[in-house]
């Protein structure tokens, strides 16, 4: 990617890109939205024959001690209840499973990290960050709607990202979690944080540009506390996994949440697939700590 000569405190990348890189198969990088990438994976899971079962929640998880049954791929040495959830009475259910492996896709506060034991290590401070999506109007001066971008302001720094039908995706950071006054449950109180309030903000921080939006072309807003951390083990007993943000936490300025969490899945899947099929003995599961954790 180029780097464009514009604002000092304002970097800015093109949207479409060229990758440079000989190897690369693809020579543009595109964004699409979150909802759009899992859509293609719950299709990709129903045409092989899946069905992801929701709402479903792990109520209880034991991993067997025993060297033996630990050692022997063919055995099941995980035993959890699900609870299966539903609004409509009588089909509230709870299902045991004995399964050979488990992997903990369960996100930021994963269950299964918390039910393994596993402590998050890394940036004590939590950060509060606010993302909004809308339509800049026609007026607006900016010149980068279009490209990703960066603006360091000294109240707050802004990370935009152009979306379909001309949106923008605007991160706020919105400063440290524990300089916000904090809620009853003694969290940061983001219940202040609104759509207006965000683009108070990036307004201040755009300027000398100037850009208008109206309450109708604001479609989505959010505030968020995060820190950078990352989990003190991938796994456990070579049996339980977890994979994604159950085992890392990332600032939104790198993009990187999802991307680094579909390479764990990726780098975890091929290896369980081959062992599950007897084509492996378990030795390369060892590798997807040493290989996603550095
Ligand atoms: C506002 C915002 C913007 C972001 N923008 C980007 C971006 O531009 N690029 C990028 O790469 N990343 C981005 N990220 C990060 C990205 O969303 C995450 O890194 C990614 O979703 C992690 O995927 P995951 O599957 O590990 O966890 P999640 O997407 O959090 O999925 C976890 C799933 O587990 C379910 N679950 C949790 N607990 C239980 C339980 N006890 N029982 C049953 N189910 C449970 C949840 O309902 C959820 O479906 C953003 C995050 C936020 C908050």
């Amino acid at each position: 990617m180029t780097l464009l000569p514009v604002v000092s405190r304002c970097a800015s990348y093109p949207f479409i890109a060229l990758i440079n890189e000989p190897t690369a198969r693809h020579k543009h990088a595109i964004t699409h939205h979150q909802g759009f990438i899992e859509g293609l994976f719950l299709s990709g899971l129903g045409d092989a024959g899946v069905t992801v079962e929701r709402p479903c929640r792990p109520t209880s998880l034991e991993l067997s001690s025993s060297e033996d049954e630990l050692k022997d791929p063919a055995s099941y040495p995980v035993k959890i209840v699900l609870e299966h959830l539903s609004d409509a009475p009588g089909t509230h259910s709870f299902e045991m499973v004995r399964a050979r492996f488990l992997v903990g896709a369960d996100g930021a506060h994963s269950w299964v990290r918390h039910t393994l034991g596993i402590p998050m290590e890394g940036d004590s401070t939590d950060r509060v960050w606010g993302a909004i999506d809308f339509t800049p109007l026609p007026s607006s001066d900016f010149p980068h709607w279009r490209n990703v971008a960066t603006v360091n302001a000294a109240d707050a720094g802004l990370v935009l990202i152009p979306r379909e039908d001309n949106k923008v995706r605007v991160y706020v950071e919105l400063g440290v979690a524990n300089e916000f006054e904090q809620d009853e449950r003694g969290r940061p109180d983001t219940s202040k944080i609104t759509a207006d309030k965000l683009l108070d903000i990036s307004k201040r921080a755009f300027k000398p540009y100037t850009f208008e939006t109206t309450p109708d072309k604001v479609e989505w807003y959010t505030a968020y506390i995060i820190g950078q951390r990352v989990a003190a083990r991938f796994c456990d007993q070579g049996r339980a996994f977890i994979v994604g943000d159950a085992c890392h936490t990332h600032l939104p300025k790198g993009g990187q949440g999802m991307n680094v969490s579909i390479n764990d899945g990726h780098n975890l899947a091929w290896k369980l697939a081959y062992v599950v099929k007897g084509w492996s003995p378990m030795a390369p599961l060892d590798t997807y700590e040493a290989e996603r954790r550095k």
